[in-house]
């Protein structure tokens, strides 16, 4: 395999076909939206066509699927009390061979084979186990993920939804927000899980681009074409 996906060739299989839409840290319209939010941890990817919803594992791995959603606490939610958000329904991919955890969220529904683990229904919200899991035997009982499986479909589930929750067999979550994957990256250091950006810029979205010409950082898992698609020429 050529190094030209980035230094971690294992992970050259792309999760879907689609373009860039938020980076690392959120935009500035997006904290004018959502006031005190700035940290993204994630890049969000809009799909390239409708044809193109169905989300794939980036590497063999173990999986797990669950549902997450907070209150939005501070704020009584401008669509009415119980307004909140979180990542709704996804699925966790533990791959041993690289040490790091990937999560795909908003799907619009969890593949019936993916063992799903109902959240834990709190003050704050709905909090999956598995968010907060260290032991790295709990994330090996996961169901085997192949390379290039699909995991679910983009969907808009956990974004601006009411907290009342459903199995996520079920219709997804009410939502506001147009439908994209929330992609969240951890490696594993020092025994803790550490987020991480593949595209090694974590900065704000206008940040990955630099006029015409893209940007990456030494250590990138992809490529981002011109328009912010993901690509991957190997
Ligand atoms: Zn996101």
């Amino acid at each position: 395999v050529s190094t030209s996906c980035g230094i971690i060739p294992l992970f050259a299989r792309l999760p879907i076909r689609g373009r860039l839409i938020e980076g690392y840290v959120y935009s500035d319209e997006e904290q004018a939206r959502n006031p005190g939010v700035h940290k993204h941890r994630a890049t969000d990817w809009e799909a390239a066509s409708e044809s193109d919803r169905l989300v794939r594992a980036v590497a063999d791995g173990y999986g797990f699927a669950s549902y997450h959603f907070l209150r939005n606490m501070p704020v009584k939610g401008i669509f009415g009390e119980g307004d909140g958000y979180g990542l709704g329904n996804f699925v966790q991919v533990f791959h041993p061979e690289q040490n790091v955890l990937t999560i795909y969220a908003h799907l619009d529904g969890i593949p019936k084979h993916i063992p799903f683990l109902p959240p834990e229904e709190t003050e704050k919200g709905l909090i999956p186990w598995i968010l907060r899991a260290d032991g790295l035997e709990q994330l090996r009982m996961g169901q085997v993920i192949r390379q290039g499986e699909v995991l679910g479909r983009i969907g808009c589930s956990g974004l601006r939804g009411s907290i009342e929750w459903r199995h996520p067999i079920a219709d997804a979550l009410k939502s506001w927000d147009r439908s994209h994957l929330h992609l969240e990256f951890y490696r594993r250091l020092k025994n803790q899980w550490v987020s991480f950006d593949p595209f090694d810029i974590s900065g704000k979205l206008q940040e990955y681009f630099d006029g015409e010409r893209l940007r990456l950082g030494p250590n990138h898992v992809w490529l981002l074409g011109e328009e912010g698609q993901l690509t991957c020429a190997y």
